[in-house]
């Protein structure tokens, strides 16, 4: 099999099979990023996917579904991944679902009915790293898109049929935007239809410019406490049919599959029950700060 690191696998669909078809990340500026800081963004030769898929189908020939990677495959344009999933299909007969980790702007250079082919082909479901509906705080960190483009590449999504997850990251904007970003986020959100709304937390890793920034006193991290603040005012105003992941390390588990159901619950429990000391020291484990 041909990887490069790092190869992130989304942890929440089938782990393996695995196929990556592109290399590093088409934008790779995010300012809280380093992930494929070092990896060219590159597309692997099609005899390269094909003898990856050789190899799988000798491995587990009745695979039923398969994660493409690396940062985001999609960039691909509709054409190369058509042929792309028609190789899957022909070494692994039995694929029923593809998923994808993107771009949310990946979806702008294709049509519904191109997105509906690609739906037809198995692509089931992709993960979206939004992280901000708040055009300030995705001008801030250098996302490349605004918060229009959300909802209006959903809804392509969603009339395809292809169902997917959106990412708030908890803490980006800073405290004076703090406010903005989480209530701006619901209302974006709300205008989607995502099977999951996924919060992670923003750990400032060495050698990203919002590291820098922050000890330059130019970005202030959110405090613990705050960071509760903050994800309960996305999921006070947050009001979509959804389920909710909140794995992070340095978050609260609230993950339900039903957040309306279960949404007064976790807004009792998000900053209620909410562990300071320990959410703080998990965080001082993984950050440069
Ligand atoms: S789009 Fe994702 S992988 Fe690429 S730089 Fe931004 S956060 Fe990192």
């Amino acid at each position: 099999m041909h990887f490069t690191e790092p190869v992130y696998r989304h942890p929440y669909w089938p782990t393996w099979p695995l196929i990556e078809i592109t290399q590093g990340c088409s934008h790779n500026r995010c300012e809280f990023c380093t992930m494929y800081r070092d990896v060219r963004f590159g597309v692997k030769p099609m005899e390269v996917i094909e003898s990856d898929l050789a190899e799988i189908a000798q491995d587990m020939p009745r695979a039923k579904t398969i994660q493409l990677l690396s940062g985001d495959p999609l960039a691909l344009p509709y054409s190369k991944l058509v042929q792309v999933m028609e190789n899957i299909h022909e070494y692994l007969p039995d694929i029923e679902r593809i998923y994808a980790v993107c771009r949310v702007d990946n979806f702008r250079n294709k049509t519904v009915d191109e997105l509906m082919s690609l739906h037809e082909l198995g692509l089931e479901e992709v993960s979206l790293g939004i992280e901000s509906g708040n055009d300030w705080t995705l001008d801030r960190v250098n996302k490349g898109y605004l918060a229009k483009d959300v909802p209006e590449q959903c809804a392509k999504l969603d009339e395809a049929g292809i169902k997917y997850w959106l990412t708030f990251m908890n803490g980006i904007a800073g405290h004076e935007h703090s406010h903005n970003h989480a209530v701006h986020t619901a209302d974006v959100f709300n205008r989607c239809n995502p099977s999951t709304v996924y919060v992670t937390s923003l750990a400032l890793f060495p050698g990203t410019p919002l590291l820098a920034d922050a000890e330059h006193g130019e970005f202030d991290p959110l405090s613990e406490k705050s960071l509760l603040v903050e994800l309960r005012t996305l999921l006070e105003h947050l009001d979509t049919d959804c389920a909710l992941v909140t794995h992070h390390t340095a978050s609260l588990n609230l993950s339900t599959p039903d957040f309306l159901r279960d949404k007064e619950r976790i807004l009792d429990e998000t900053i209620e029950n909410g562990n300071i000391e320990l959410l703080t020291l998990k965080r001082s484990l993984k950050t440069g700060l």
